[in-house]
C-alpha cells in the first residue's frame, strides 16, 4: 500500500535511494503527477508499463535537473538553448535525437528522446537528490484521467506502489507541450500543453502550428497520442457554445453540465451544475479540470456535458484533453 510522504530533507533522502535501488516514486509537478523511475535502469523503467498497463509503444518522458544532464541523455541543437533560456525549468518537453545511454524501452525503439526540465521545486529537490534522469508517465492507469493531487494517485495507483512524494495540488493541470524539436529548422508541436502554440512560436521567431484536435487526426501524431485518453468511465458529451439560462435550469437530475465559467449566480443550482473557472481564466480552468473530471466520474450523474473552452492560449490544450476524454475511441 502506498504511503504518501511529506517533503522532509529525510524523505526526500529516503525516497531518492528507493528511485536508485530501483523501486518506483509518484512524484508531483507543475503538469501532473508521474510515475518516476531511474531512467537508466531498464528494470525499474519496465515496472512502469507494467503497473499502469502502458503499452510499449508509448514512450517515457525523462525529466532532468539541468541542462548539463541534458548531454547524458540528448544530443543538442541551437534551438534548445533559447527555448531552454525561456521555459526551462517548465512544462515544456523536447524531442532531440537520444544518445545510446537511453534504452530503447524508454523510448520504444525511437531514435529520438523525449527531455524536460520540470519546475515543481519538491521534485527538483528530489532530482537533485537522486543524481540521475527520471523517466515518468502521468501516474495513473493507463488511458484514465490524469491525477492532480496525490489523494488522485493513491486512489489508481495506491495498491501497486510504495511510495508518493507529497507536493500539492499541481499548478499547471495538464501535461506539458511537447515540441518536436529533431530539426530545429522545422519544429512541430506533438501534443498541446501547459504553454502554448502563441507563446511558443513568439520566442522562437516562427510559425508553430498546433497539432489538429484529436478528432480530426486520423493517425497519432506522435506514438502513444491517443484520439480516447484521458478517459472517465462515465459518457462525456461536448459543446461548443455556452449554456444558456434556461438550458440549465431544464437539466435533468441524472444528467450534470460542466460549464467554462461560472455562471449566473442567481441561477438555482441542483448540485449538477459545475465549473471549470470562477471566472473564465484557462489557466484556472486547466488546474481543475482533472480534479473536476474526476469528481463527475466519481458522482452520481450518468452523464456530462462540457463546455469548450476558447481555442485560444492554454485553452486548446484543455480542449485537446477534453476531446480525448469524450471520444469513444
Ligand atoms: P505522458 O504519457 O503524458 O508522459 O506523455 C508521453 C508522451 O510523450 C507519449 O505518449 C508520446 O506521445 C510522447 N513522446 C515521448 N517520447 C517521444 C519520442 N521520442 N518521440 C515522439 N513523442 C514522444
Ligand atoms: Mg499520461
Amino acid at each position: 500500500m502506498a504511503k504518501v510522504h511529506q517533503e522532509t530533507a529525510e524523505n526526500i533522502k529516503l525516497l531518492a535511494n528507493a528511485l536508485q535501488k530501483g523501486e518506483l516514486v509518484a512524484v508531483p509537478s507543475e503538469t501532473v503527477y508521474g510515475l518516476a523511475a531511474n531512467a537508466f535502469d531498464e528494470t525499474a523503467c519496465r515496472k512502469i508499463f507494467k503497473i499502469e498497463g502502458r503499452p510499449f509503444n508509448d514512450p517515457l518522458i525523462l525529466h532532468l535537473d539541468s541542462l548539463e544532464s541534458l548531454d547524458l541523455v540528448a544530443e543538442r541543437n541551437e534551438a534548445v538553448e533559447r527555448l531552454a533560456e525561456t521555459f526551462w525549468p517548465g512544462p515544456l518537453t523536447l524531442i532531440l535525437p537520444k544518445k545510446k545511454s537511453v534504452s530503447d524501452l524508454v523510448t520504444s525503439g525511437l531514435n529520438s528522446v523525449a527531455v524536460r526540465i520540470p519546475g515543481h521545486p519538491v521534485l527538483r529537490k528530489l532530482l537533485r537528490a537522486c543524481q540521475c534522469p527520471l523517466a515518468a508517465p502521468s501516474a495513473n492507469p493507463f488511458g484514465y484521467i490524469s491525477p492532480t493531487t496525490s489523494a488522485h494517485v493513491e486512489k489508481g495507483l495506491g495498491d501497486k506502489i510504495s511510495y508518493i512524494l507529497e507536493g500539492g495540488p499541481c499548478q499547471i493541470g495538464i501535461e506539458s507541450t511537447i515540441v518536436d524539436l529533431r530539426d530545429p529548422a522545422s519544429p512541430s508541436i506533438l501534443r498541446p500543453g501547459g504553454i502554448s502554440s502563441e507563446t511558443l512560436s513568439s520566442v522562437m521567431g516562427l510559425s508553430l502550428a498546433p497539432s489538429q484536435p484529436a478528432k480530426e487526426t486520423a493517425a497519432p501524431v506522435a506514438p502513444g497520442l491517443l484520439s480516447k485518453h484521458y478517459s472517465p468511465k462515465k459518457q462525456l458529451l461536448l459543446r461548443s457554445t455556452p449554456f444558456d439560462k434556461a438550458e440549465l435550469q431544464k437539466l435533468q437530475k441524472d444528467d450534470a453540465a460542466l460549464c467554462f465559467k461560472r455562471p449566473n449566480k442567481a441561477l438555482p443550482l441542483g448540485g449538477n451544475i459545475f465549473w471549470l473557472s470562477e471566472s473564465g481564466s484557462a489557466e484556472k480552468a486547466a488546474q481543475n479540470l482533472f480534479s473536476i473530471l474526476r469528481q463527475l466520474d466519481e458522482g452520481p450523474w450518468g452523464s456530462t456535458t462540457a463546455e469548450l473552452a476558447p481555442e485560444t492560449g492554454i485553452g486548446s490544450a484543455l480542449n485537446d484533453r477534453l476531446r480525448r476524454a469524450a471520444a469513444k475511441s
